[in-house]
């Protein structure tokens, strides 16, 4: 067993063997759910990556609200992962639970428009600044149609997205990087026949001498992109890289998606609004002082107070002058956007938004087109009930006081989290962008998602992620994210921070 500069794979095997007795032991009906639906389910469940616990057998629940979970054994759970960001507000906002009490009778789905649909519109476009929507059920289904369009109104066959993306399930972007800059389908993908590696491009994030070489030829159509990697452990924009993205496909005619599905954690208006130099300017604030890696040097606080509760009074302030910033000043203004998971209160319901310009051009693609099916749509979109849900998470759910809540917690966490690897000298590093931080097993934020994933360490985040269960707090499978939802407290907070200690002197005792 080689050594290790904080626990070796011994050390990690014993303890994580210890905390999956303790999980067993406190969950018999669970782990009797568990063995019933393997007859119903793929692995037992009912969608197949719920199996992907690091748990002996996964955590069955049976209620939640705001920041807590009931588990099938009675176990109350602090919930971190908040379903992944679909309920970055809560579970069942009280604003949500009254509006399906009233409108749960008048009709979901209908195929047809609606005035709450106009409100809807309204709302995001003060947000977002973006005038036109579409509405689809799922980011997936957003990033999809969006890059549908992308390629329709273009005429270009490719697209660009950066190394280690995820945006849902859109076949296009499951590529990676491989030796030497070429593209490569990602290994793990099923099913899919088609070689996708001709029509995407693929470079590193934060690397823009690549990306203007891609972008070069002039057949990209999109690149779409988070504003901040957050599906392999995260990765921040360097200072500039994203005004660079947004100059450079400008110059090459390409247009520039934001998936704002998990920045949606940065602010009101995502992070473009949050942090491009327009909303800096507008909030008072220095854009240099938004989070951006080389910040966050391990001395330091990792966050450096840039998104805490006094940011969210500034957005506050900000956001009840009209328009919240002039046009001229929106640096990172993206062509189009996608927004998800949590705008319909958890409930199944996404959109995307894109200027004028870009709708005038869809417009005019879809009337050239031969009648019939577009490939752009389904049924249970833009309908009724869904809008109206939404219409209430944006009218009355996700303001300015709910996000400074979640960024004092989040920024709580953080900071508690990083104290605990400095009392050890552990070679981690903590990252925090508004209400969602992640712990990474490097000493340094990566640059990228090579550097990223090189740090990946599968029984180490297992273990922690089970050993913070078995003492009442849910992280977000998969990865070290902590997600701060408006009703968290402090003490939330502390909980988590001491049960992450706990673990880790549990593992150095292991
Ligand atoms: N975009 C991003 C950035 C995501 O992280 C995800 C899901 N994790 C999606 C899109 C897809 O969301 P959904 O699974 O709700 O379609």
């Amino acid at each position: 067993d080689a050594p290790c500069a904080d626990f070796s794979s011994v050390q990690i095997a014993r303890f994580f063997a210890a905390e999956a007795q303790r999980f067993r032991a406190a969950h018999p009906r669970c782990a009797a759910l568990h063995a019933q639906a393997q007859r119903h389910f793929l692995f037992g469940v009912p969608m197949h990556w719920m199996a992907d616990t690091p748990a002996p057998f996964p955590l069955f629940v049976d209620a939640a609200q705001g920041a807590r979970l009931v588990d099938a054994d009675g176990h109350e759970i602090i919930d971190f992962c908040l379903g992944d960001t679909g309920a970055m507000f809560g579970h069942s906002p009280a604003p949500i639970a009254r509006t399906l009490a009233e409108f749960g009778a008048q009709g979901a789905t209908t195929m047809l428009p609606s005035a709450v649909a106009l409100e809807v519109a309204a709302l995001l476009e003060e947000r977002f600044g973006l005038p036109m929507w579409q509405f689809t059920a799922t980011a997936s289904d957003a990033n999809r149609f969006l890059l549908r369009w992308a390629r329709a109104i273009t005429g270009r066959p490719r697209i660009l997205v950066f190394h280690g993306c995820y945006h849902g399930t859109v076949d296009d972007c499951f590529v990676d990087l491989a030796e030497g800059g070429a593209t490569r389908m990602r290994a793990s993908l099923l099913g899919q026949v088609h070689d996708l590696t001709p029509t995407t491009r693929v470079v590193e994030f934060n690397d823009s001498a690549a990306l203007e070489a891609a972008l070069a030829p002039g057949d990209v159509a999109c690149v779409l992109t988070e504003p901040v990697l957050t599906n392999v452990g995260m990765v921040l924009p360097e200072p500039g890289f994203l005004q660079t993205l947004r100059t450079l496909t400008r110059r090459h005619g390409t247009l520039l998606a934001f998936d704002e599905t998990h920045t949606l954690s940065c602010g009101p208006g995502g992070y473009a609004r949050a942090f491009g130099l327009g909303a800096c300017r507008t909030l008072g604030v220095d854009s240099e002082n938004a989070p951006q890696r080389g910040q966050f040097l391990p001395d330091s606080p990792p966050h450096s107070g840039t998104m805490g509760q006094e940011d969210g009074k500034k957005w506050a302030a900000a956001a009840h002058s009209q328009p919240m910033i002039p046009k001229s000043d929106r640096l990172l203004e993206p062509d189009m956007l996608v927004l998800g998971k949590p705008i319909a209160g958890g409930t199944p319901g996404a959109a995307y938004g894109f200027s004028a310009e870009v709708g005038a051009r869809m417009q005019a693609a879809k009337a050239a087109a031969a009648p019939g099916h577009s490939g752009i749509g389904t049924t249970l979109s833009a309908g009724l009930l869904t809008l109206r849900l939404m219409r209430t998470m944006l009218a009355e759910v996700m303001d300015e006081p709910a996000y400074a809540r979640m960024f004092a917690t989040a920024t709580r966490v953080a900071e508690g989290l990083q104290a605990q690897i400095a009392a050890r000298a552990l070679p981690w590093s903590v990252t925090r962008i508004g209400a969602r931080c992640e712990v990474q097993f490097r000493p340094t934020p990566p640059c990228n998602a090579s550097e990223a994933r090189a740090a990946f360490r599968d029984d180490l985040e297992a273990a922690l992620q089970l050993a913070l269960l078995n003492r009442g707090v849910l992280l977000t499978p998969f990865h070290n994210m902590v997600l701060a939802c408006p009703a968290h407290t402090a003490q939330d907070a502390d909980t988590l921070v001491a049960a992450f200690a706990d673990a880790l002197d549990g593992l150095a005792g292991a």
